[in-house]
C-alpha cells in the first residue's frame, strides 16, 4: 500500500510480489507507486507542511517521542518483518530496530533545541539575529541493506526541524517501510506529514522527487552511483542535498596490537549484515609480523560461522539480497584468484539443500591480496574479507586513502601516538580506534570524498532540514 495524506491506498499500476532472501518464499504483495502518485504526495506534504512546522517544537516532540514508544513496544513484530524481507539474523534486526527508535528519541530531544543566535552587528543602531526554518518538503530515497533505521535517520530529523516528507524505499524491502510508517500514522500524526510510494520505478518516483518545485530538499542513501546522478539533477534547481554513499572502509592492525582481539573484532564487524553495509571493512591491512596470527584467528571464527534463515538460531550469516549481489561478489572473488588471491576458507556460493533457494555466499577470507584486484578497489557488499599485509605506518595510511570512497576507517593500535595521527591522517568521515561499532543516534555519520555530503545524526543531522535565516534590523 502507498501512503498518501493520511490514507493507505492502492496503485494504478498494480502491485509487485516481495521474496524472502533466504527461502524464496512470497512475503505478499505491495502498491506499485507511480509518478502521479508521488506528485499527489508532494502536493499533500506541501499543504501540511503549513501547519506542521508552525506546531510548536514541543508537540513535534511529542509525537516523535509517541512513535519512539510503538516502536520499542513493536520491536519483535519490526525485527521479524526485517529478517523476512531483508534476511539478517534476529538478532541483528533486533539491534537494527534498537538503533531506529534511537534516532526518534534523539530527533524528539533534538526538535526543542534548534536555537536562533544574536550576533553582534558592526553598527550601533543595528541588531543581527540568526533564525532557524525549515526547509520545506522533504523527498527521502533509502536502501534495502538496513531497511528501518535509514528511514527514521531521515524522517525523524525532518520532523523535528518542522518539514514534511515523502519517502521512497527501496524495491526490495518496502514492507519494512510499511511497518514503519504505520507507527506514524498510529499515533495520529497529521495527514500529509510523511508519505510513502514503494515502487519497483526507483527512477520515475525518483524523477519526481528530483523535479518538483515543491520539494525543497533530497536526502538519500545508496550507493555512489546512482547518487551522483540524483546530485547532478537535483542541482538544475540547487535543492539542498544530503547523501550517504558507497564506502571503502580499511581495517589497518598495527604491530602493538593484539592480533586476536583485532582479529575477533574483524570478524564481527567484517560479516555483519553478511557485509552489506557501507561501514563494512572491505581491506583488511594487517602488520606483517602479525599477520599469520591474526589470518589464523579470523579464519577459526569464520570456520564456526552458520549460514541460514535468519530466524533459526545459532544463525550468523543472512542471505544477499538478491542475485545480483550473489553475482558481484562471485565476479570479485573469481577476479582475485585469478590474479594470485588464496581463499583459505569459503570463495564459493552456498548451496546445500536448505540454502539452495536463497541467495548465500560463504564467509570468505582472502589472502595475498594485491592491488591490482577488483575487490581492492570496488566496494564489495558481501561477506568477504580480503587481507594485505603491511610494512610501515605511512605506507598504510597511503593505501588506506588511495579511494575515492571516504567513510568509515576503523585501526586497532595500544599506542597512543599511532592512534592520535591515525585519527587525524585518515580520510574518513568515521574512525574507529580500537572500536568497531563507532555509531550511534547520538554522533554524526557520514562520508568524506565520494562517500558523501553531509551528516545524519548527533546535533548535526537537524541542521541538514534547516535553512540559516539572517534577520537585520536597524533600531
Ligand atoms: P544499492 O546498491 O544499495 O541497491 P542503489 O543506489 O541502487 O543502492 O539503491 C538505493 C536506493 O536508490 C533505492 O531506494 C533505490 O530504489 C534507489 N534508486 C536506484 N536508482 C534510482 C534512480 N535512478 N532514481 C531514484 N532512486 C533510485
Amino acid at each position: 500500500m502507498l501512503y498518501i495524506n493520511g490514507e493507505w491506498t492502492d496503485s494504478s499500476k498494480g502491485t509487485f510480489q516481495i521474496t524472502n532472501p533466504a527461502t524464496g518464499e512470497l512475503l505478499g504483495e505491495v502498491a506499485d507507486g507511480t509518478r502521479e502518485d508521488t506528485e499527489k504526495a508532494i502536493e499533500a506534504a506541501s499543504e501540511a507542511f503549513q501547519a506542521w512546522s508552525s506546531l510548536t517544537a514541543f508537540q513535534r516532540s511529542d509525537y516523535l517521542y509517541r512513535v519512539y514508544e510503538l516502536m520499542i513496544e513493536r520491536k519483535e513484530h519490526l525485527a521479524e518483518t526485517m529478517t523476512k524481507e531483508q534476511g539478517k539474523p534476529i538478532r541483528a534486526s533486533r539491534n537494527e530496530v534498537q538503533y531506529a527508535a534511537d534516532f526518534l528519541l534523539w530527533y524528539a530531544e533534538e526538535a526543542k533545541r534548534v536555537y536562533g543566535e544574536v550576533l553582534p552587528a558592526p553598527r550601533g543602531d543595528q541588531r543581527f539575529f540568526v533564525l532557524r526554518q525549515p526547509v520545506g518538503v522533504v523527498g527521502a530515497i533509502t536502501p534495502w541493506n538496513y531497511p528501518i533505521s535509514m528511514l527514521t535517520r531521515k524522517i525523524a530529523p525532518a520532523l523535528a526541524a518542522g518539514c514534511t516528507i515523502v519517502l521512497k524505499p527501496a524495491e526490495q524491502t518496502p514492507l519494512c517501510a510499511i511497518e514503519t510508517i504505520k507507527l506514524f500514522a498510529e499515533v495520529g500524526i497529521p495527514n500529509g506529514v510523511v508519505n510513502l510510494i514503494p515502487t519497483t520505478d526507483p527512477s520515475e518516483v525518483g524523477d519526481e522527487l528530483l523535479t518538483n518545485q515543491a520539494v525543497k530538499k533530497i536526502t538519500f542513501t545508496g550507493s555512489t552511483e546512482v547518487g551522483k546522478t540524483l546530485a547532478e539533477k537535483a542541482g538544475s534547481q540547487v535543492k539542498r542535498i544530503s547523501m550517504e554513499l558507497g564506502g571503502h572502509a580499511p581495517f589497518i592492525v598495527f604491530p602493538d596490537a593484539d592480533p586476536v582481539h583485532a582479529a575477533k573484532g574483524a570478524s564481527l564487524v567484517k560479516f555483519l549484515n553478511t557485509g552489506q553495509a557501507c561501514i563494512s571493512p572491505n581491506r583488511i591491512f594487517v602488520h606483517k609480523s602479525i599477520v599469520d596470527e591474526f589470518t589464523a584467528t579470523l579464519v577459526e571464527r569464520v570456520n564456526r560461522m552458520k549460514a541460514g534463515n535468519g530466524l533459526e538460531e545459532g544463525v550468523s550469516i543472512g542471505p544477499l539480497v538478491d542475485k545480483q549481489a550473489l553475482e558481484k561478489v562471485n565476479r570479485q572473488v573469481t577476479d582475485a584468484k585469478e590474479k594470485g588471491a588464496e581463499a583459505v576458507v569459503g570463495g564459493v556460493r552456498l548451496d546445500q539443500e536448505h540454502l539452495q533457494n536463497g541467495y548465500f555466499y560463504a564467509p570468505t577470507v582472502l589472502t595475498n591480496v594485491t592491488t591490482d584486484m577488483q575487490i581492492y578497489r570496488e566496494e564489495t557488499f558481501g561477506p568477504v574479507a580480503p587481507i594485505i599485509p603491511f610494512e610501515n605506518t605511512e605506507e598504510v595510511i597511503a593505501m588506506a586513502n588511495d579511494t575515492n570512497y571516504g567513510l568509515a576507517s576503523y585501526v586497532y593500535t595500544n599506542d597512543m601516538k599511532t592512534a592520535f595521527h591515525m585519527f587525524e591522517k585518515l580520510q574518513f568521515g568515521i574512525v574507529g580506534i580500537n572500536d568497531i561499532n563507532p555509531t550511534a543516534a547520538a554522533a554524526p555519520f557520514g562520508g568524506m570524498k565520494e562517500s558523501g555530503l553531509g551528516r545524519e545524526g548527533g546535533k548535526e543531522g537537524i541542521l541538514e532540514y534547516l535553512e540559516t535565516k539572517l534577520g537585520g534590523f536597524s533600531i
